[in-house]
């Protein structure tokens, strides 16, 4: 049995294919000059193959398939964009490629720049434009387009990646389960697999698995085994049952509030980063968004976004959302770069000039921000939260800002909510521990354990060596976060958390019996944690916490926590 990431729900058992997507190789062929304008027209026509093949794969989705439409068309933009052209051009004109060879060349360089950005998600990026240039130079030397789209029979996949456009042509009917060597919690693999509800792992090397070769795989686990015994089958053909089963156990409670046995009702929200997100509240059953990351805005752009664009941003979330969502002003710097904030390089970034400091450093693109965030309340219950607070000056100085705005607002005339609540993340050990200093300050809390993590325990968070270490179950970070939600609770406010350890069920006992007020998680984990607190009691919640707080071990903690039932 080995282990990778698991990182979309199931269980798959089959046969195993080993995919190459990386089939377009340079020729390395040099054309002479003669030939120059010949293979330049050949990039044209390979770009207007490449569009076209694109417009139908985006013509073929469903409307509900925003995330792969989203995909598709930043592939669409790639595709014609004028610097990618010039440079596949002068490849041909200067160095004398094909213009197959052109286009992989200026489409490696594009994504070579991404690849040594530090943001995970402009990293992901890189290969849709590696997608791209396997596309546009398949068309250029004229051969056929590689795809997933007509498989024989149900196979479990393998491949280094999966791109987009692969992903969008999919035969759905016969993959049964996707393994990649590639990736993250965050990488494209994840996204699409969990939204298509492919079980997916990914972070696995796998030189040794041949096509055909049986497999079976535990895409919430990890864990996956190569040509099984028959007790290993017998295992994973269990677990294929009993998350059958789950499932659709967990489809009938989408309509049914998060309450315990013995009436304790809790809110459920999703983390969203993108306004066509907000949908998913109501498509898994959730009350609302409980986190939107608004500096995807800003990174999608090369200047600040203005109030109006801002606006629609917004607006539209709400529009969608049936519930609350709450707007979190923007969390720049670490590893979310913002090339024209001009945050200097430095030392440690997640120590540096980020978040807040930016912003109340540069009060006229706050403020832009806070109006447009107030004006979107005009259009349903929108609230504030501010990141990254370390004082609470920081956070006095963010309230009179809002206070100017509101005036200014008054004063145009325009409409907001006037009562609109304002919140900050307790991600900052300090302010953890000092809790009951800020809560008679703010409406809520929502306790951020990436970064409470993070610096509670001295680990950088996108670091893979030490990740191991980022644990939520530690003692320390355990004891900061119940501080944290009694010390809200006590001030008479309520307290969420928008963290990774919302949404990891295992918790979910905890931190109902610590009094947690709101979840806020990845849309896929709202049915399990729903369903986990629909089957606890205040009492039961309560011995699970005592045993946690008299456990000396994250490891420890995590092992009870994970085999409670
Ligand atoms: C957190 O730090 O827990 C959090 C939710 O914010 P982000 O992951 O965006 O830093
Ligand atoms: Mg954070």
């Amino acid at each position: 049995m080995r282990n990778g990431k698991g990182v979309s729900r199931g269980i798959a058992i089959g046969k195993a294919l080993v995919y190459d997507n990386r089939g377009v190789r340079p020729t390395n062929r040099m054309i002479t000059v003669g030939h120059v304008a010949e293979e330049q027209r050949r990039i044209l026509q390979a770009v207007a193959e490449t569009q076209r093949d694109l417009r139908r794969i985006l013509d073929g989705q469903g409307e509900d398939d925003k995330v792969i439409r989203d995909l598709i068309e930043v592939q669409m933009e790639v595709a014609e964009d004028p610097a990618l052209l010039s440079k596949a051009n002068q490849y041909v004109a200067v160095s004398l490629n094909e213009a197959g060879d052109a286009l992989l060349r200026a489409t490696e360089d594009m994504a070579q720049q991404l690849d040594k950005v530090e943001s995970e998600y402009l990293r992901g990026r890189a290969a849709d434009v590696r997608d791209v240039g396997a596309r546009l130079a398949a068309h250029a030397f004229g051969v056929p387009v590689v795809d997933l789209s007509h498989l024989e029979e149900p196979v479990v996949v393998f491949a280094r990646d999966i791109t987009p456009s692969e992903a969008a042509t999919l035969d759905r009917g016969n993959v049964l389960g996707f393994v990649t060597e590639a990736g993250s919690e965050t990488s494209h693999t994840a996204i699409l697999a969990k939204m298509l509800e492919i079980p997916a792992i990914v972070g696995l090397r796998f030189e040794r698995v041949r096509t055909g070769q049986l497999v079976a795989l535990d895409g919430t686990t990890g864990e996956i085994v190569i040509e099984p015994t028959s007790a290993e089958l017998d295992l994973f053909e269990r677990r294929r049952a009993r998350f059958v089963e789950d499932r659709e156990r967990l489809a009938e409670l989408h309509s049914l509030p998060a309450v315990s046995l013995d009436g304790i009702q809790v809110e459920l929200a999703i983390n969203i980063a993108g306004p066509q997100e907000a949908a998913r509240v109501a498509e898994v059953g959730a009350d609302g968004v409980g986190l939107f990351r608004t500096e995807f805005i800003y990174m999608d752009m090369d200047r600040a976004p203005t109030e109006d664009e801002q606006l629609a941003v917004y607006k539209a979330a709400v529009q969608q959302a049936h519930g609350p969502v709450i707007i979190r002003t923007l969390d720049a710097g670490g590893d979310k770069k913002v090339p024209y904030l001009g945050i200097p390089a430095e030392g440690n970034p997640f120590l540096g000039y980020r978040a807040i400091r930016v912003c109340l450093d540069n009060p006229e693109l706050f403020k832009e921000q806070i109006r447009a965030i107030l004006r979107a309340s005009a259009f349903g219950q929108v609230k504030i939260m501010f990141p990254m607070i370390s004082a609470l000056s920081e956070l006095k100085r963010s309230k009179v800002l809002v206070e100017e705005c509101e005036a200014e607002l008054r004063e145009r005339g325009e409409a907001f909510d006037a009562g609109i609540e304002l919140g900050i993340m307790v991600e900052i050990p300090a302010v953890a521990a000092a809790a009951e200093v800020f809560a008679p300050h703010v409406d809520f809390f929502s306790i951020g354990t990436n970064d409470l993590c993070q610096y509670g325990l001295a680990v950088d968070r996108t670091n893979p060596k030490v990740a191991d270490l980022c644990s939520f179950y530690n003692p320390g970070v355990l004891r900061l976060i119940r501080h944290t939600i009694e010390a809200g609770k006590r001030a008479g406010i309520w307290v969420g958390m928008c963290g990774e350890m919302a949404g990891a069920v295992a918790a979910t006992p905890l931190l109902f019996a610590f009094g947690l007020d709101e979840f806020s998680m990845s849309p896929a984990n709202v049915p399990y944690v729903k369903d986990r607190v629909r089957g606890l009691t205040l009492d039961k919640a309560c011995e699970v916490r005592d045993t946690v707080m008299a456990l000396d071990s994250g490891v420890a903690i995590k092992e009870y926590l994970e085999g409670w039932e």
